[in-house]
């Protein structure tokens, strides 16, 4: 439902009630539309990524993704550029290439961050709403134990 659509079906007299449904519909269509929206467990660390930018999700099997979330990794394949993150986030080398971003307060592991190019990795269940990305890659699979096929 468009925005337009849903200001030309309000009735001109509107009872409160009716006024916080509808301000609650309204904020949850327009963030929906524009903005995916994670946290940590504490919530202490909010990540925003703008949708159109994200590019579907990133399945990584490596040892270090293992290490850093306790299983495989499934990445929101995010853009620096059009993402944003606050909150008190600690971040560490796992390698010479890559930094891994956690949140000091509660532990949560929150992104993978190469140092090179553009590319920021949110942990896909740290984000708020059902996420309706397709799975565009499996990545390391040569370390995937066979507990981690789906069934
Ligand atoms: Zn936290
Ligand atoms: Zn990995």
């Amino acid at each position: 439902m468009s925005f337009i659509h849903l200001c030309t079906r309000l009735s001109p007299v509107m009872h409160l009630s009716d006024f916080i449904s509808y301000t609650v519909t309204l904020s949850s269509i327009l963030l929906d539309m524009s903005t995916l929206n994670a946290s940590c467990h504490c919530g202490a660390v909010t990540i925003q990524a703008e949708k159109d930018s994200v590019k579907g999700i990133v399945k990584c099997y490596c040892r270090d993704c293992q290490k850093h979330l306790g299983n495989f990794a499934p990445w929101v394949v995010c853009n620096k550029e059009n993402s944003g993150i606050a909150g008190p986030v600690g971040e560490y080398a796992s390698s010479p290439t890559v930094k891994r971003l956690f949140c000091t307060s509660c532990g949560s592991s929150l992104a993978k961050s190469p140092n090179e190019g553009s590319m920021l990795l949110v942990a896909a269940g740290c984000f708020e709403q059902p996420l309706d990305l397709e799975v565009v890659k499996e990545v390391f699979v040569e370390a995937k134990e066979p507990w981690m096929l789906s069934k």
